[in-house]
């Protein structure tokens, strides 16, 4: 079994499903992805995640405001909690620091994270963390602001390893997209060698960066299976290990999708003393 740690499921591009995203959702289940994580871009969109997710026993939500997103006014720490209980979220994000584009300024991005640590951490509510080229301010917010027995995850990770081992350190998990099949990410298949499997994730971002051999098209959540896939390949271990590892890994972090999780993945939580 399969997990897509990170889609955006009202953003998929579905003109090859009639428009229908149980359609898509479909062709995933079928390749054994069976949890999918719906992430918020802002606040807005979570009730009609949170319309999703109560469509379908798979899917589970998060609500956040994107570090790159245009907002008119700035959501406080109550109002992300607010939108977060009502919508009943398992995570707080996307969230984070993207230093790589200047559409929001470092400040107002600095400040938005800060408060989106705050809130995940009144909520006892993991993180799902963008950060690009923004090293050094995203682990000093998250060593101030963040819980680590909460934690929480850097989505789509292309940074290096030594990022993303402190990552790990201060208790959060790695999660990998299609971006570690493209051909140039030589660095990045070197991490996915080094970081501990007991702290990987994997995801798509769809529809975003579709992994190879799909590169290009838009992404949909199935193709999870070939970010497993390609980890399998470098680590030299079987895709089940690594979707079974993820998995677990999976439920591990977003304790709140926990009773969502499979009998047989149950099973390995509980015997793990984490359920
Ligand atoms: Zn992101
Ligand atoms: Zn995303």
């Amino acid at each position: 079994m399969f997990v897509d740690s990170h889609c955006h499921l009202d953003r998929l591009d579905l003109s090859a499903y009639g428009g229908e995203l149980d359609a898509a959702l479909d062709a995933a289940r079928a390749r054994d992805v069976h949890q999918f994580l719906a992430i918020a871009v802002c606040l807005d969109d979570v009730p009609g995640l949170a319309r999703i997710a109560r469509q379908h026993d798979d899917v589970v939500i998060s609500a956040g405001l994107h570090p790159l997103h245009v907002v008119e006014q700035e959501p406080s720490v109550e109002a992300i909690v607010e939108c977060a209980e009502q919508h009943e979220a398992v995570a707080i994000g996307e969230t984070g620091l993207d230093y790589h584009y200047d559409g929001v300024s470092r400040e107002a991005q600095f400040e938005r994270f800060k408060r989106h640590l705050i809130a995940a951490t009144e909520l006892e509510l993991p993180v799902s963390v963008h950060t690009r080229e923004a090293r050094d301010d995203t682990l000093s917010l998250i060593r101030e602001y963040s819980d680590p027995a909460i934690g929480g995850v850097l989505h789509c990770f292309t940074e290096d390893l030594d990022m993303a081992r402190e990552a790990v350190r201060l208790g959060f998990f790695i999660s990998l997209s299609g971006i570690v099949t493209f051909r140039n990410a030589n660095s990045l298949r070197e991490l996915a060698r080094q970081i501990p499997l007991d702290r990987l994730l994997i995801e798509t971002d769809s529809p975003y960066l579709a992994p190879v051999p799909h590169r290009g098209k838009p992404n949909e959540p199935q193709w999870v299976v070939e970010v497993a896939d390609c980890i399998a390949r470098e680590r030299g271990i079987s895709l089940d290990e690594v979707a079974m590892q993820t998995t677990v890994n999976f439920y591990r972090l977003f304790r709140a999708a926990a009773p969502q999780a499979s009998e047989e993945i149950r099973a390995s939580l509980a015997q793990a003393g984490l359920i």
